[in-house]
């Protein structure tokens, strides 16, 4: 997208230039809505988990609802956003993108192994490069296949290398290599980059996006729909909330902790009595006994009764590793239908309140059958398969100019693959786990990077294991049709699918976004196009010269938000992570931060022992957004989805990786 810079603030910025939260400096941004909210109008910072402006019609109702704020939600969004309509986006996650959107391999794909006449094979070739390699004859023949089908859809410039030619273009890929089909239209991007602009420049186009809202239910009515969506927030959160009805339970108490500590406790109490009654022994003695076991009691207790599934986050370096790299519990598939690392549940998020809306468009994902349900439409279901990824430091980006993939499974797919990413990390995955095969879902963590890591190593033997900085899970929306689900729902058609979408959902979402307003438009959706529609959004990540004119040290230490950086290993300033903030849509929770600005993304991946810059983060959210303390932020749940065994991994973890690399 391009870049265009807005010198004037828009109203609700200039509203929020009086407030104290606000520094002054230059910030430029896009113009959202000029139709603020009024719903709160002596607050004096603006509402959480929603878009300032809002989009409702003097009626109270939208011409649309989206369920789902992934690439296919985000981008009917921004699609709808050129008609003169009034949109509303429910995204149950902490942010956009949290779904399948944010864990995929980034591939624009060319078109070439989608089925002849299929869903699929329509939207994704209207999109870096691919090549799939081959190493036996059957392999070669796989690559024969794949041009025919590629050239039924209508894929163009395809073509086979032979031999050499292929090390002429990729010089590190397996020296067994005897041929490749090379893809030149195909590309790759950051998808939950590529998401966030989707969303952003729907809501700067007014859109108004609503997160931490789970739909859970839907009523058709004479006009239309109602939707019901339960609205959460982090229960640290919600216990500042002035008359809510937020019903916060109170912390659970571990009682099984707490009665081995006693039972520590007493036992050295009682070893000390003994002790004492025994001539050899001084009282000193007995008191160092019992003042020992008292300690050990206080450290098991301690250990215990910490939350056990969750993490809170402190502020401070000097605090245990603990927030940022062990301690929390392991997103569930459920919790990844519903956004994975954002969802209520990793979040520790408790229901605030429900909102009744009108109508609809079920772009839900992975929950995309239980949205259908909702009206009565169980015409598919989803079964999930999770696609586990590792991803390398930079420096070893080197190694991939060129998508790299094996000659593709008949089941399994794709396969799994070698790239460098647009930031220049070595990505390396997916696996193809069905959920309802119990051998795959029995794997190991271990199991899965042994699988991850010894295929790629046969795609390009070169890489260093030990360069392994993150570990990540996806789940595709495979559906029971075994196809993509755009079209009318059958039992209404006023409720319109775009269901069930996997790979390659996030090339084909524009197209799926076309397809879409144009079945709402068959059904009646205004046509009327504004004049004012918007395609532009500046970047918020500025380019770095190294270090030059910008210095990273203990907090406080530089105030100018341009020169102060925030994460030291992706060279993030506050000045980017004040302008994410500013952007229209809501961001409250360190990951949205990281996921517009990279804080958090480098090979520490945000450890409080070496620079913590999630707790840095959160105090500028904290401030920008005017809470009164940082606990109020939402921070990345640790371990989600990730394989390893914690964020910044020992010399000792890394080693294993290695060993787990060899076949
Ligand atoms: C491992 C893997 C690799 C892939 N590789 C590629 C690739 O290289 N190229 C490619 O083009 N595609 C790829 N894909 C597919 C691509 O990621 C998906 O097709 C695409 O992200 C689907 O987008 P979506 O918006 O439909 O779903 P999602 O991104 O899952 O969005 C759906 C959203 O709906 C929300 N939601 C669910 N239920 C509710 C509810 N009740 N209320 C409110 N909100 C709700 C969820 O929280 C979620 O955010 C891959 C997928 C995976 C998992």
């Amino acid at each position: 997208m391009h870049t265009r810079l807005v010198p004037v603030l828009p109203r609700h910025y200039a509203a929020l230039t009086r407030t104290r939260f606000l520094p002054q400096f230059n910030i430029t941004n896009p113009t959202p809505s000029d139709k603020t909210c009024d719903s709160c109008p002596n607050q004096t910072t603006c509402p959480r988990s929603r878009t300032r402006h809002v989009s409702v019609k003097d009626d109270g109702t939208y011409d649309v609802v989206i369920v789902g704020g992934g690439c296919v939600g985000a981008s009917i969004a921004r699609e709808l956003t050129k008609y003169n309509l009034s949109i509303l986006l429910l995204e149950s996650a902490d942010d956009v993108t949290q779904g399948a959107t944010k864990g995929n391999s980034g591939i624009v794909h060319a078109g070439f192994d989608d089925k002849p006449g299929s869903v699929r094979a329509k939207y994704c070739w209207p999109g870096n490069q691919i090549l799939v390699l081959a190493k036996t004859k059957e392999e070669r023949k796989v690559l024969d296949d794949l041009m025919e089908r590629g050239r039924k859809n209508g894929v163009q410039r395809l073509k086979i290398l032979e031999g050499k030619s292929v090390f002429e273009i990729e010089p590190f890929c397996n020296p067994n290599t005897i041929a490749a089909l090379h893809s030149p239209d195909a590309g790759n991007l950051i998808p939950y980059e590529f998401a966030i602009a989707m969303a952003e420049n729907a809501a700067d186009n007014g859109a108004e996006v609503r997160i931490r809202r789970t739909v859970s239910a839907i009523e058709a009515t004479d006009a239309g729909f109602e939707v019901t969506a339960d609205h959460w927030e982090p229960k640290s959160y919600a216990k500042t909330m002035h008359g809510s009805e937020a019903t916060v339970p109170e912390p659970e108490v571990n009682d099984s902790k707490a009665v081995p500590a006693a039972v520590i406790a007493a036992l050295g109490a009682a070893g000390a009595g003994f002790l004492k009654s025994q001539p050899q022994f001084t009282d000193e003695m007995a008191m160092g006994v019992a003042a020992a076991a008292l300690v050990l009691a206080l450290i098991v207790f301690l250990s215990s009764s910490a939350k056990p599934n969750r993490v809170q986050g402190e502020g401070k370096a000097k605090d245990s590793r603990k927030p940022v790299g062990t301690g929390g519990s392991r997103v569930s598939v459920d919790e990844m239908m519903v956004g994975g690392s954002g969802s209520m549940s990793a979040n520790d998020g408790v229901v605030v309140g429900t909102e009744k809306i009108k109508f609809i468009v079920n772009a839900a994902g992975g929950g995309s059958d239980k949205i259908s349900a909702m009206i009565g439409d169980d015409s598919f279901t989803i079964k999930p398969r999770l696609g586990d990824y590792l991803l390398l430091n930079r420096e070893q980006g080197y190694l991939a100019k060129h998508t790299l993939f094996p000659c593709p499974d008949p089941v399994l797919g794709k396969g799994v693959l070698v790239q460098t990413t647009l930031w220049g990390n070595l990505i390396l995955g997916p696996t193809a786990r069905d959920t309802y095969l119990k051998d795959k879902m029995d794997m190991t963590d271990e199991d899965v990077q042994k699988f991850i890591l010894s295929k790629c190593k046969d795609l390009v033997p070169d890489f260093d294991s030990k360069q392994v900085i993150h570990g990540f899970v996806g789940a595709r929306a495979k559906n029971s049709t075994g196809d993509w689900i755009i079209e009318e729902s059958k039992v209404n058609s006023n409720f319109i699918q775009a269901a069930g979408i996997d790979s390659p959902g996030l090339a084909g979402s524009p197209a799926i976004a076309v397809e879409v307003v144009r079945l709402l438009q068959k059904n009646g959706l205004s046509k009327a196009k504004t004049k004012n529609f918007n395609p532009n959004r500046a970047p918020i990540i500025t380019p770095k010269d190294g270090w030059k004119g910008i210095k990273a040290g203990p907090v406080g230490k530089f105030t100018d938000p341009k020169v102060n950086v925030i994460c030291k290993c992706e060279k993030v300033t506050e000045h980017e992570v004040i302008t994410a903030l500013r952007r229209s849509l809501p961001i409250d929770s360190t990951q949205g931060i990281r996921k517009r600005t990279r804080a958090g993304m480098g090979h520490c991946q945000g450890d409080a022992e070496n620079y913590n810059c999630e707790c840095r983060v959160a105090d500028v959210i904290a401030r920008e957004n005017g809470y009164g303390k940082k606990e109020e932020v939402g921070r990345r749940p640790w371990p989600a989805t990730s394989t390893l065994p914690q964020r910044w991994l020992e010399e000792s973890e890394k080693e294993n990786l290695v060993e787990l690399a060899k076949k």
